[in-house]
């Protein structure tokens, strides 16, 4: 499949992680935002929160508690913001499902 994240999961395309299991990978986004700015993809490609079905809700659900979990290690103790960006109005680049972590310093409101 022609998708940049999907090479990411599989490790064709190189990326700096900070989590993986089963499910989702977490990895520094290449043009990074703001002092710390990673992406988190479930690994099963699709690309909108509408493709959602039960067993994917549920997986969205188990990876926001995840990222809630990870955040002190990931130094984001003092906060965070996601981010879904969802097509072409939202600015959404990649059409593989993904939440943009951010924060590492006081976030402006975008
Ligand atoms: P979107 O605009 O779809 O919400 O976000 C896509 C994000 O993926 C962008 O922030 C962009 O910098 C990041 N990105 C695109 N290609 C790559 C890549 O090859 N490696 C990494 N680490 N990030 C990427
Ligand atoms: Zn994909």
């Amino acid at each position: 499949m022609d998708c940049v994240f999907c090479k990411i999961v599989a490790g064709e395309i190189p990326s700096v992680k900070v989590y993986e299991d089963g499910e989702i990978l977490i990895f520094r986004d290449i043009a990074p935002i703001a002092k710390i700015h990673l992406l988190c993809v479930l690994k099963e490609h699709f690309s909108s929160i509408a493709e959602l079905d039960d067993r994917r809700a549920v997986l969205l659900g188990k990876t926001l508690k995840k990222i809630g979990e990870l955040a002190p290690s990931l130094g984001l103790s003092e906060g965070y913001r996601l981010v879904v960006n969802q097509g072409e109005n939202g600015g959404q680049t990649v059409p593989h499902l993904h939440i943009h972590i951010l924060g590492g310093e006081p976030l402006p409101w975008a």
